[in-house]
């Protein structure tokens, strides 16, 4: 797939029981749009995250308020937990303290060396790594007047930067992101980093957008990022409710054969030839099978004109006939269903492999 094959030979770092690098999944991760202190808010909506498939959850952490929130939430959840830190060492420390599995915070920014080596050396105690966040919108000053304009070398240059501080206390615990809202300026940094550094790489596009457009724009950068076999973890960033962040990462990662429990539904475009209402039918097919845990293929046809074999691939499926439908398994027909109660059949058959697959 890749000339470059970054995925697999970058360094592996543990967040809490999750390890993120080597020949580990890519892992998918969000970020909760609740203010932090508000834990019953923040805590219920990471449940959702969870339910959704997210992997790690980041919080913003801008003030005391939050960094006293963090051991409850941490509590009370189930996946990895991340602080997100400006700058303040303080807030850092806290964080640690408070039982995170990983904070984000560039530590160029930081400060005086006491406050970075109070930070690294707390966080080297409790196993806690560093996510570096390069963002070509806020480079440092420096490498802003040597090149003029935020660009991929630019981006590698202050991730080098941040990491060298890093390395020279000894802490090599270390993610990197180098996310940009342009595509094509994200795609180069991240090629660039992959030849710099071997450091895991968590890949974004920035402030990508709405629902529509932003998966759009996020699935474009980031697939023709992971196509070059780069990227250990990453989020889509939308602005909607972060569960659609999950499912769009879901789908991206399905994309790529780089999902191992995810189902994947193949539904066609419909034609003439339609004999069901197949579009309400792979809808609710398809919000159903995000509950599942199971690399499950489902397959759900207009007509029975290809059934059989355009369904041979997949595990169950179904194509529409008048008023009825036929049931596949691996492109066999199992029995006749009536247009009402198909998608219940169908719902059953997706149990009963899931079962099967859990059992394993
Ligand atoms: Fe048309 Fe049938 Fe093919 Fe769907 S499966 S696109 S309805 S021919």
């Amino acid at each position: 797939m890749s000339e470059i094959t970054h995925r697999s030979k970058t360094r592996k770092v543990r967040v809490g029981d999750l390890t993120i690098g080597g020949s580990n999944e890519v892992i998918i991760q969000s970020m909760t749009t609740t203010k932090t202190h508000d834990v019953e808010a923040t805590v219920a909506e990471i449940h959702r995250l969870e339910e959704a498939g997210c992997q790690i959850v980041r919080v913003a952490c801008p003030d005391e308020r939050a960094a006293d929130a963090l051991a409850d939430i941490k509590k009370q959840i189930n996946i990895p937990l991340v602080a997100d830190i400006h700058f303040d060492y303080k807030l850092a420390l806290k964080a640690i303290e408070a039982g995170v599995d990983k904070i984000r915070i560039n530590p160029g920014n930081i400060g005086r060396k006491e406050k970075v080596e109070a930070v690294v050396n707390a966080a080297k105690a409790k196993g806690v790594p560093i996510r570096i966040g390069v963002n070509a919108g806020s480079l440092e000053r420096k490498i802003l007047e040597k090149y003029g304009y935020p660009t991929a070398d630019g981006m590698v240059e202050s991730a080098l930067h941040h990491i060298k501080i890093l390395e020279d206390l000894d802490f090599h615990d270390i993610i990197v992101s180098m996310k940009a809202s342009d595509v094509n300026l994200a795609i180069e940094a991240y090629e660039k980093a992959a030849k710099a550094f071997d450091y895991p790489l968590h890949l974004g596009i920035t402030e990508s957008g709405t629902l529509f457009s932003g998966t759009i724009k996020s699935s474009a950068g980031l697939g023709a990022i992971l196509s070059k076999g780069i990227g250990n973890t990453l989020r889509i960033s939308l602005s909607a409710d972060p569960v659609e962040e999950i499912k769009v990462a879901r789908e991206l990662l399905k994309s790529f054969g780089l999902a191992s429990n995810i189902p994947t539904l193949i539904s066609c475009p419909t034609c003439g030839r339609i004999e069901i209402d197949l579009i309400s039918i792979a809808n609710e097919v398809e919000e159903y099978l995000q509950t599942i845990k199971a690399p499950i293929k489902v397959s759900v046809l207009g007509c029975a004109v290809n059934g059989p074999g355009e369904a041979r691939e997949a595990d169950i499926g179904i194509a529409g006939a008048r008023g009825e439908g036929l049931l596949f398994r691996h492109g066999k027909t199992v029995r006749k269903v009536p247009e009402e109660t198909m998608v219940e059949e169908l719902k059953k058959e997706i149990n009963i492999l899931a079962e099967e697959y859990y059992a394993k």
